[in-house]
């Protein structure tokens, strides 16, 4: 088949819209005219400040933040790499504050002094907080863990508990355990594996009418750019490109500029060391980053590009922003949830309705009994139709269909009829 006969329900890497790779494509073998590829020009080079600026600019008019306020970060080493980065850096900043307060406390310049009561808030009151609803926010609980110790990590939830050992479902957030002062509180707004997306932000996070709350980190690496966030509620925002964004390659960081200098600063290795915490690798460093406009080290500006040329033709297609897109994100997970709904007999669907994602639409084939067989013959008869990746994650089985920006309306009209037909057959 060509790509124009392709309805791609990949979980990510997602399909890109085609012009923006006819575009790019043409840019990788001569950007602009200059003789020379956008991949092999310096990441140091005036285009390559300008193509990094812009997307800045673009994701903010886009999603509706003020650049003054949150600095956008490009980064390397995935939303993996965000796991380490976000517990770091603001681990780091928490020490930072705690060692101001203590300074202030102590009124005196005996370091050692000032060290053992460091020491002490540290070891009584270091708490950072996963709320943990699915795959993805286990997998960076799991390495704040390895990272910093479980002593300081508190699960905020499970999800499994509410849900008979399995995810899918979101808990009552009058049963969350929130440690007091929290270093931070994490959640990921949109499980890929397990199709569960946080219907709105959550009530108990909301930031107090004196502009106090929690300090709150997310994981938007799937659902980014499909909805209207109330990015003023976080601290730090973080996704991997490669689902709505872009090619994979590059991760964003959108931090409240509150914790970068000259608010505050990250303690030295020295100090650190003395605590017994870890130090984090420079290129995870917020501040390194922030102060290089992401050009610490060699930056993929071919990656940043394709990400500048999405936000680019979002902003054409839907000039008022994300709201545009999020109209028709929900059209299209509408059509697909109302198609499997339509025939309980032959699909369930995996989380609970208070729960459902609108980008990654996980469901059962139980059509005829053996479910085995019936995602089987689903799979086949899907991808004879040109509607491929449906495949579920490895880890849960059944099937996804990622419903990312990038697929038109029609492709999701195209999978409701399947489905629709499927099961009547
Ligand atoms: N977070 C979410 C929600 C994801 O879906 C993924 C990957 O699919 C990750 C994090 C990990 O991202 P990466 O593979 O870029 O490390």
């Amino acid at each position: 088949p060509s790509r124009a006969d392709i309805t791609y329900f990949g979980a990510g890497p997602a399909a890109l819209p085609t012009d923006v790779l006819e575009t790019a494509a043409q840019a990788l073998l001569d950007y602009q005219g200059t003789g020379l590829g956008i991949a092999e020009h310096s990441h140091r080079s005036e285009l390559a400040a300008k193509i990094i600026n812009e997307a800045k600019a673009d994701l903010a008019t886009y999603l509706d933040f003020s650049p003054e306020q949150y600095e956008v970060l490009f980064m390397q080493g995935g939303g993996t790499g965000e796991f380490a980065a976000s517990m770091y850096n603001l681990v780091g900043a928490w020490v930072s504050r705690q060692h101001a307060a203590v300074q202030k406390e102590v009124q005196s310049a005996d370091e050692a002094q000032v060290l053992a009561a460091l020491r002490q808030r540290v070891e009584s009151g270091l708490k950072v907080d996963y709320i943990v609803t699915g795959s993805w926010s286990l997998k960076a609980y799991q390495e704040a863990q390895r990272l910093l110790g479980p002593e300081y990590v508190n699960l905020v939830c499970d999800a499994r508990t509410v849900n008979d050992g399995k995810f899918g479902k979101i808990p009552d957030e009058s049963t969350w355990k929130l440690s007091k002062d929290a270093a931070y509180v994490y959640f990921c707004d949109n499980e890929t594996v397990d199709g569960v997306e946080f219907p709105s932000f959550p009530k108990i996070l909301e930031p107090k009418e004196d502009g106090t709350g929690p300090i709150v980190v997310a994981d938007m690496s799937s659902n980014i750019l499909s909805r209207r966030i109330p990015v003023s509620n976080y601290s730090l925002l973080f996704f991997g490109a490669q689902k709505n964004l872009g090619s994979t390659g590059i991760a964003v960081a959108i931090l409240k500029k509150t914790f970068l200098p000259p608010t505050v600063s990250q303690p030295s290795p020295a100090l650190l060391r003395k605590l017994a915490l870890p130090i984090p690798p420079i290129v995870l460093q917020y501040e390194i980053i922030a102060k290089n406009n992401s050009l610490y080290n060699t930056l993929s500006i071919f990656d940043v590009y394709i990400a500048g040329q999405v936000l680019k033709k979002l902003l054409a297609t839907y000039p008022n922003g994300v709201d545009g897109q999020q109209a028709v994100a929900e059209k299209k997970a509408e059509l697909i949830y109302a198609a499997l709904e339509a025939h309980p007999g032959a699909y369930k669907i995996v989380p609970d309705k208070s729960a459902r994602s609108k980008m990654n639409i996980c469901f059962r084939v139980t059509k005829g009994g053996n479910v085995d067989e019936a995602e089987k013959a689903f799979l086949k008869e899907s991808t004879d139709l040109n509607l491929t990746g449906l495949k579920g994650h490895r880890s849960v089985g059944g099937i996804r269909a990622s419903n990312y920006n990038s697929i038109p309306l029609e492709g999701a009209e195209k999978l409701a009829r399947f489905i629709d037909e499927f099961a009547k057959a």
